[in-house]
This record gives structure tokens, sequence and C-alpha cells, in this order.
């Protein structure tokens, strides 16, 4: 499943032994595999070659330059949400024919910037956007594709923050009003309204969901195409789900195996938006203990990574899994203590994991916080003045910076 194995009770990535790596570029420390991250785009890949589909990773989930610059090298087109990340993605030198661009507040200047550039499509998410994107590729004298991002209102079955296709989220146009935009694309002169768009949720473990949306989209189809508004692009996101702990999610080929029975039928192009799918267990975080700390309820193992390195226990109360980088023996349940794994920052949410089990854990060792690849580095900040964290990436064994930790200077450069 991933690259971070032990050898001789220590914590490899790939060929090279973690602790080194803690050592020489120093903690907080995100460390990722090349071979995890491209090895699970190929997997995706694969399970789809029956349709061909193009595969547009999701950068909000790592926009890391290397990260995406290795799946751009591997054929993956980038799915966008901002003019941030469209910057980014130029810079990669990814095919502007291989851009998405979602999101329900995209700026007038942003679109301007995105359609100059000439994207493939604009993921549209409601009717004044959808008017302003025509209005803007008018005065740029640009016919724009278009896909309308369709709300098929289901429960996805995860974290309520990360549902986003039920009939009470921000996102997307519900069937009605969709219909009535398709049957009346003409009046948008400047647009091309060929495509359709979902996307569901993300971290969903199981295909009915999926699979109950993509019905719903299929008959939607079919009904346009029986009033002759056929499209010629259907997006179907991401939101595949992955192992943090006990998660049995589907794999890319069970996925794969669920929804193309209905994609086929379809006919029409497939665009897929994968996100934390292909790079969520490619990264770890590591970290140094530098307290355990006792009270009378409690034991904390106070570590130098915080919620502004990783936030997603604190903010969707997500689990992941906490390992020592050096494994200790044990000779009983004596050598078991419990503790939280708390950062440094002044908010009790600050903390990376609960109730995790030990073996004799001390001040100055490693912990390496797993499956950290996915929506970790993205979402960090510089809260309580923290400097982000050096990232490097792992091949075999050899090792790359791809972002060098922040400097004090970097923490004032905007500020006047
Ligand atoms: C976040 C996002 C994705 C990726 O979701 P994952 O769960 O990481 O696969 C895809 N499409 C859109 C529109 C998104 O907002």
């Amino acid at each position: 499943m991933h690259d971070f194995n032990y050898k001789h009770n220590n914590l490899y990535c790939e060929a090279v032994n973690i602790e080194e790596l803690a050592e020489k570029y120093g903690t907080p420390l995100y460390v990722y595999s090349r071979n995890t991250l491209i090895s699970h785009y190929r997997k995706i890949k694969e399970a789809f070659r029956p349709v061909n589909p193009l595969i547009c990773y999701s950068m909000k989930a790592n926009s890391n330059f290397s990260i995406c610059k290795a799946l751009v090298k591997e054929g993956a087109g980038l799915d966008i949400v901002s003019r941030g990340e469209l910057y980014r993605a130029l810079k990669t030198r990814v095919s502007s024919k291989k851009i998405v661009y979602a999101g329900v507040g995209k700026k007038e200047s942003e679109i301007e910037m995105a359609i100059r550039h000439r994207i493939f499509f604009f993921n549209v998410e409601s009717i004044p956007e959808l008017e302003l994107i025509n209005k803007v590729a008018g005065r740029l004298g640009v016919r724009q594709k278009v896909a309308i991002r369709i709300n098929p209102d289901v429960k996805a079955g995860t974290h309520k923050y990360i549902t986003t296709g039920h009939g009470e989220n921000k996102f997307g146009i519900d069937f009605v009003t969709a219909k009535k935009i398709f049957l009346d694309r003409r009046k948008y002169e400047n647009l091309s309204v060929s495509g359709i768009h979902m996307h569901i949720g993300s971290q969903i473990v199981k295909s009915g969901p999926f699979i109950k949306a993509m019905k719903k989209v299929a008959d939607f189809i079919k009904d346009l195409e029986i009033c002759g508004a056929g499209i010629g692009w259907l997006n179907i996101g991401g939101g595949l789900g992955i192992i943090y702990s006990k998660e049995k999610p589907q794999t890319a080929k069970e996925y794969a195996g669920a929804i193309m029975p209905i994609l086929k039928r379809i006919k029409a192009n497939i665009i897929l938006e994968p996100g934390r799918f292909i790079v969520g267990n490619a990264g770890v975080l590591v970290t140094r203990v530098q307290y355990i700390k006792e009270t009378p309820s409690k034991k904390f193992a106070i570590v130098d990574a915080g919620m502004n390195d990783l936030i997603r226990p604190s903010l969707y109360g997500a689990y992941h899994e906490i390992l020592p980088v050096r494994s200790r023996s044990y000779s009983g349940s004596k050598d078991i203590r419990v503790f939280d794994v708390v950062g440094p920052i002044c908010e009790s949410g600050d903390f990376l994991g609960k109730d995790r089990k030990f073996v004799r854990l001390k001040e100055g060792d490693l912990l390496s916080v797993m499956g950290i690849g996915a929506y970790g580095s993205s979402m960090a900040s510089n809260y309580n003045s923290r400097l982000r964290a050096c990232e490097v990436m792992v091949e075999g064994d050899k090792v790359r910076v791809i972002r060098r930790r922040e400097t004090y200077e970097d923490l004032i450069r905007a500020e006047i």
C-alpha cells in the first residue's frame, strides 16, 4: 500500500532511514515517497483504462510543485480551485488543455486569467457564475467550455465538513435548474455548455454513494438527450477514501468496476479528479517529542509539530496513525503507556492523536504521523508564528528537498 516500512526496528521511507532525515533536515518534517505517489496515480489510471479518462489531480490535496510536477510528468492534468493554483499549475507546464477549474466563489479576475490561459473546463457552480464567465469570455473573444456541476443530493457517508453533494451543501446546481440551463444553453453565446461535473465529497470508503449519484446523473443525461441537449464530457470528481485506521475502502479497481458500466452507457468523455487517493498515503509527518508531561488525569507527549502543520485531527477529528520512528521491543504491558500526542500551539484543539499507546516513549524520541500526504502541508499555516516545515521527497535511496523550511524573514516578508 505504501513505502513506509520498518527495517531492523527503524522506520524507512523507501530505502532511506527516516531518523537520518530528521537529523539532517530537522523536525517537524514532511517526508514523501515518490514511488507511493506515482503507483497510486497508476492504479487509478489502470483501473479506468477502458474509458481512457483524463485524470486531473486535485491540487488542493497537496499543491507542492514537485508533487504536482511528478504527476504531470506521468500524464496527469490538474484540477484547480483558485488563481493561486492556476499559477502553480502553469509553473508545472501542464498543458492548459488539461486544467479544470471548480469552486463556488471564482472572482472575475480569476476567471479572466483562466480564460486567457485557455483552460479546458470551468466547473460552474451557479447561474450568476455562468453569466459572468459568459461575459468575460465575450470580452476576450473566446468560446469557453464549461461543465455544470450537479449537486445530486446524495449523502456521501463521510465527515459533514467534507460532504459536498448533499442538497444542503453550497456546491453545485440542482437537477431542475441544471436542466433549464442546458435547454437554454444557446443564450450563453460565448460558452460551450458541454459537460457535467460532480464531486460528492471526500474520504468516501464505499461505492454506494458514488453509484447512487452516478445513476441519478446518468438518468439526467438521458433526459437531456431526449430533449436534444447531449453532452460531450462527464467529470465524476474525486473523493475516493483511503486507509487511515481500520477503514476498508473500495480499491480503485472496485470503484472503477462498480461505475464503469454506467460510464460506458453514457458515451461521454470521462474526467476524474482524485486527490487524497493519489497522495494521501505518500507522506508522513516526522516530529520529535519535546516533553513528557503527566497530569493527575492524563499523560501527554508534547511534540514539535502542531495543528499548523497538520490540522486534520483538530478540524475533522481525523485519525492518523502515529508510529515510533525507532520501534522498541517490550517485555510486557508495564512498558506500554497511553498518551495524548499534542503540539506546542496555544489551543486545546492542538492535538495529533489521543489515547495512543507507545512502548517506553521518551523525550527526544521521533514519531511519524502517517498518511498526511493529502490535506497536510497544503492546509498548513503560520499560526503562532511558527515556520512552515521542510518537505522532502524520497526516491529509492535519493532525497530531494522539495520545500525548504521557512525562515523568520519569510514569516514577515509581506508585512509593512
Ligand atoms: C477536493 C476536490 C477533489 C478531490 O477530492 P479527494 O477527496 O481528495 O479525491 C476533486 N474535485 C473537486 C471539485 C474538489 O473540490
